[in-house]
């Protein structure tokens, strides 16, 4: 690392200056922990070998409780925004880097343990993680990277064999829950957060944004390096009142465009499958347009644009599904404003980023939604019926574009047979809705007509942007229950679901359904935000 870091090596709680880290080993007590699963396609990323998983001393090694020989263990120092309102620092609480892997093909991937005890960030809280919590991040990262949405990624599940109070529970009781520990891969786990410390801080501390910008170009930017004597790109400057930003001229300007745009296009597919963050706070927006840190998190079943899956978001819903991409531009704004502090971009830079990250959003999400469609041209009107019959009607999001594709390009299908491809979704509408439904149906097969794509190709094209499976919260939450009795198998069960979710899977089909009612209880549709 040449960073500047802490000298000091304890995880005593207290506020960092003038860097970037802190040296801290993991603290966590193990008692006989247990690998619950692991991801191979994480484990070829590393170039490790299977074997391994089977070494009698691996949940040892992957708890943190014996060192790995070559690691050189840290935490990160970072700041955020929290539900719209300045936290100050808060940093890697519970997570600690192991170092990084440089594979065989030169990629660089830096491994985390996701509660191993305190760090100086770990503020009044413990520095653990529970199973419950573990399982959710371990099986959405690699379901998210299952639907080729950019994420961290996961390598292991390990159990550490004694129990962490938490009392985030609806009796209001505390209650002790198995501890665990997830292991992190990520290209970098830098976050908006991660300039804005160093930007809300004295001159000192101001110095270490540039230095840290000009470490993630050089490392995950490198294209952008040598901006200024290459000349080479060219971005496309936006007609209207803002004026036209050279971005050859200064590199950090084009790689808080790029920035932006992943950020833009990330919530974009997010919208696309019906994922909802929870957490939307600026210490979770990574830098690289990753998917990072999985909490509450929630897939939707019944589409409603309002959902949250975060009760701590309650009532103001900052974080619900459908406010994702303005929370998302509100962040991007944030992490402009930082870099605009250090003064590595000035203000007509600054609202070009913004603007960037709108334009970037647009085309994204409408070309998300047409493909959802199978057609080959944008429509609006179209696009936003059907949400608002979603929306009326309950109805579940997956599963309705995943059957859509079994409409027919043929305009003389009677009214009344035109809901029967979708009937398992639409089940118990009334009469008056279902005119609603065949009206957007009718208006749905003229434009898959006038595409002319045959109806085979459009399937396909729809299958492999509707997913089938999806990590529902239910689904994940009977998962943690077996696993929380010592019964790992349905975790590696769903793990191996999810790799592939847009592929018919036979003798799966029943991670397919439609929840049962007691997916909407509180606990499983919801969860606060600590765990
Ligand atoms: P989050 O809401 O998960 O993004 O977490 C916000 C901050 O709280 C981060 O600095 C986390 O590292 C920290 N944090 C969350 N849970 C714990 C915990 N159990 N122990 C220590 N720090 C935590
Ligand atoms: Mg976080
Ligand atoms: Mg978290």
């Amino acid at each position: 690392r040449e960073l500047p870091g802490d000298p000091r090596m304890d995880h005593m709680p207290r506020e960092v200056l003038h860097a970037c880290y802190s040296k801290v080993s993991p603290s966590v007590e193990v008692e006989n922990p247990k690998l619950v699963a692991w991801s191979q396609s994480v484990a070829d990323l590393l170039d490790l070998d299977p074997e391994e998983f089977e070494r009698p001393d691996f949940s040892m090694l992957f708890s943190g409780a014996t060192p790995l020989v070559g690691a050189s263990t840290y935490a990160q120092c970072y700041g955020g925004h929290q539900f719209g309102t300045w936290a100050g620092q808060l940093g890697d609480g519970r997570a600690i880097t192991l170092g990084e892997v440089l594979n065989s093909r030169g990629e660089r991937w830096e491994l985390q343990l996701k509660g191993a005890g305190k760090t100086p960030y770990s503020r009044f809280a413990d520095g653990l993680a529970v199973l419950r919590s573990s399982i959710r991040e371990f099986l959405c990262s690699e379901a998210m990277h299952g639907l080729g949405i950019p994420t961290t990624r996961a390598l292991c599940l390990v159990t550490t064999g004694k129990y962490v109070v938490r009392d985030m529970f609806y009796d209001g009781n505390p209650k002790e829950e198995p501890g665990a520990i997830v292991c992190r891969v990520g290209q970098s786990f830098l976050r908006f957060g991660s300039y804005q410390i160093h930007a809300s801080r004295d001159k000192e501390d101001l110095k270490l944004v540039r230095l840290l910008a000009d470490y993630t170009i050089k490392y995950h930017y490198p294209h952008l390096e040598n901006l200024q004597q290459s000349n080479t790109l060219s971005f496309e400057v936006a007609e209207g009142d803002l004026p036209a930003i050279d971005l050859t001229s200064n590199k950090y300007a084009a790689w808080a465009v790029e920035v932006a745009e992943r950020t833009a296009s990330l919530v974009a597919r997010w919208q696309g499958v019906g994922f909802t963050h929870g957490v939307l706070n600026t210490d979770n927006m990574s830098v690289l347009g990753l998917t990072i840190d999985y909490g509450p998190f929630g897939f939707l079943d019944a589409f409603d644009p309002s959902y949250t899956p975060n009760t701590t978001d309650l009532p103001g819903r900052r974080y619900c599904f459908a406010n994702q991409p303005d929370v998302g531009l509100w962040n991007v704004s944030q992490f402009a404003t930082a870099l605009a502090a250090a003064d590595l971009l000035n203000k007509d830079e600054a609202n070009y980023v913004m603007e960037r990250y709108g334009t970037k959003f647009m085309d994204e999400y409408q070309s998300i939604m047409t493909r959802k469609l199978g057609l080959t041209k944008y429509n609006k009107q179209l696009i936003s019926r059907l949400l608002n019959n979603l929306a009326v009607d309950k109805v579940d999001y997956t599963n309705f574009f995943r059957l859509l594709c079994n409409v027919k390009a043929d305009a003389t299908v009677p009214e009344k047979d035109l809901i029967a491809p979708l009937k398992a979704v639409l089940l118990d509408i009334g009469k008056e809705r279902k005119e609603a439904w065949v009206g957007w149906l009718q208006t749905y097969i003229e434009e898959v007509i006038s595409s002319g794509v045959p109806d085979e190709e459009r399937k396909v094209t729809m299958n492999s942007v509707n997913p089938k499976y999806i990590l529902r919260n239910y689904l994940c939450q009977s998962a943690i229950d077996a696993a929380e009795l010592g019964d790992f198998e349905e975790v590696r069960r769903l793990l191996k679901v999810m790799e592939r979710p847009y592929d018919d899977q036979p003798g799966m089909e029943k991670y397919a359904r439609l929840p049962p009612a007691w997916a909407y209880r509180p606990g499983v549709c919801m969860l606060s935000c600590s765990s």
